[in-house]
């Protein structure tokens, strides 16, 4: 929503512009739920997991093992 420039204060506005810039150096990120690696949502992880299902065959032998 538009605000008058006077209204916002140069704190309020630097405050803004950071956390702003900030997003951008750290792109959104989740577990996964099979290996609890970081990755990137909706993508395939490395140990080939996608949506609690195994997609792609890989051999890993450091993946902790699944009981
Ligand atoms: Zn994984």
């Amino acid at each position: 929503m538009a605000v008058p420039k006077k209204k916002v204060s140069k704190s309020r506005r630097n405050m803004r512009r950071f956390s702003a810039a900030y997003k951008i150096d750290k792109p959104e990120s989740s577990d996964c739920a099979a290996c609890g690696n970081v990755k990137r949502p909706h993508r395939v992880c490395k140990c080939g997991f996608y949506d609690g299902k195994q997609v792609i065959a890989v051999n890993q032998p450091n993946l902790p093992v699944q009981a």
